[in-house]
């Protein structure tokens, strides 16, 4: 059992584009367990790789987190004892600590050229053997050159070392099969492997969450903190997250980014349920959390190392669920963005009443404006729409006219299930059947095929409203 007092754990994305689900997998984990234990979240820009950097991707970063609730203790702009946490930001901590590796003999210059080391690649390729640096400058310690130069890890020799990922236990790893990488790049800037360690170290963390594909570098880390004579933090490598067909998750399995799932309307609640549940899971068969509930229950020992599936219908479905149960009130503020260009001003004063009307068909907030496309001002029939099954355009104009009739005759209370009990009555009366009366008038207050009841339509309008939109719709039906 991982010792869980004040847990100091950290985010550490590169700035090179969009949030994933596997990224927010990590943040949403580092935050329960930091809130849970009373510990510290840490967000720590890992920008050393200058190429791959994207402008703005790191403020992008932030708001999304801060969006879901996800709140670092401590990162850039946030303040913290440890700072800064870009890592553009501490080249010289770096700098001072690969000094000491190369003073104790553990890291070495290298200028070997670019065109050497390719010839080399060739050779070992023609030769058949295993590709990895020939360790040419093993030995220079001790100036550093003027020339453009690297700083290699100084591999032990044929040692057998053990390192340990809490959810897989022990691994042997033989030295001879690793390579003495770089640690320091021409340009001056660390690698991954040497900031990651200096970092981890420096800023106290004593749990490391991140994606699976990370565990082959762990043998290379654990190297680093024995040459440098740190204690290493718990390594926790979470699963893969994979497509339903097993393959590598991508948009083709619906996965966007986390920045596309929120603008689309996904909410932050079941998405983090959702993504909680990719590699974590409590003793019970519950699919539906709230943040409280996960904090409650979420514990390393609930992780699992198993590859997880992302099912964008499940994600769709929690969505749904969480849609439904809202204070329509908090839902009204979150849903006016992407309406308010859609529909008519007096409706938009009326959402309240409207979301009711579409919450039970819809998925993600980005369908409300179809959804709710009837609350125009100016409604275009199509002809074909209003009549019922086989009708002609004629029995539906009659029938239409015919509801007209009945709601200007009808003068009980303005309730959709009193509107329906009197509208049934009339149908009964003639000997016909409901749908030739109740389409037509469905889509003469929709002007849609797909809409909201016919008489909680009805109700909705009030009776001037309805008898207007009739009123169009027969004129289409000429
Ligand atoms: N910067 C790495 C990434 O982008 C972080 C890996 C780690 O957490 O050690 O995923």
């Amino acid at each position: 059992m991982a010792d869980l007092t004040a847990p100091r754990v950290r985010f550490a994305p590169s700035p090179t584009g969009e949030l994933h689900l596997g990224g927010l997998r990590t943040a949403y984990y580092d935050w329960l367990l930091a809130r849970k234990y009373g510990g510290t979240f840490v967000l720590r820009i890992e920008d050393t790789d200058r190429t791959r950097y994207v402008e703005g991707a790191e403020e992008r970063l932030l708001a999304t987190l801060q969006q879901l609730g996800l709140q670092p203790d401590e990162g850039p702009g946030l303040g913290g004892e440890y700072g800064p946490y870009r890592q553009s930001e501490r080249l010289s901590i770096y700098h001072e600590a690969i000094q000491e590796l190369i003073e104790k003999k553990q890291a070495y210059y290298c200028t070997c050229t670019p065109e050497r080391l390719e010839k080399m690649r060739a050779e070992q390729s023609a030769n058949k053997q295993a590709p990895g640096y020939d360790r040419h400058c093993r030995d220079r310690y001790n100036e550093k050159p003027t020339e453009p130069h690297v700083v290699r890890f100084r591999m032990p020799d044929n040692e057998k070392i053990t390192v340990n990922d809490f959810l897989r236990g022990n691994l042997n790893v033989a030295t001879s099969t690793l390579d003495d990488f770089v640690i320091l790049k021409a340009d001056g800037f660390p690698t991954y492997h040497s900031a990651v360690v200096i970092d981890d170290h420096a800023m106290q963390i004593t749990h490391v969450l991140r994606g699976e594909e990370w565990l082959p570098s762990l043998p290379k880390h654990v190297l680093l903190y024995q040459a440098f004579g740190w204690e290493a933090p718990v390594f926790v490598h979470l699963p893969l997250i994979l497509g339903k067909d097993k393959k590598k998750l991508s948009k083709r399995h619906g996965a966007h980014s986390v920045e596309k799932f929120l603008q689309d309307g996904v909410l932050s609640e079941p998405l983090l349920n959702a993504i909680a549940l990719l590699g974590w899971h409590a003793s019970d068969d519950q699919e539906k959390y709230t943040r409280q509930e996960l904090l409650a229950k979420f514990s390393l020992e609930g992780l699992q190392k198993s590859s997880a599936v992302f099912d964008p219908e499940k994600l769709a479905w929690l969505n749904a669920q969480y849609i439904k149960t809202m204070d329509i009130k908090d839902l009204s503020v979150l849903a006016r963005p992407y309406i308010s260009d859609v529909i008519a001003p007096q409706y938009l004063e009326r959402l309240d009443e409207a979301l009711p009307l579409v919450i039970e068909r819809i998925t993600q907030l980005s369908e409300l404006p179809e959804r709710l496309s009837f609350l125009q001002n100016e409604l275009h029939y199509d002809q074909e729409i209003v009549p019922f099954k086989t009708q002609s355009r004629e029995e539906a104009h009659a029938a239409l006219q015919q509801d007209m009739d009945w709601l200007m005759a009808y003068n009980g209370e303005w309730g959709t299930q009193a509107l329906e009990k009197f509208f049934h009555e009339q149908v009964e009366t003639l000997g016909k059947k409901v749908g030739e009366y109740f389409w037509p008038l469905r889509v003469a207050l929709s002007g849609k095929k797909a809409s909201p009841g016919t008489f909680e339509l009805l109700h909705f309008f009030g009776r001037e409203e309805a008898q207007k939109r009739i009123q169009q719709a027969l004129q289409a039906l000429q």
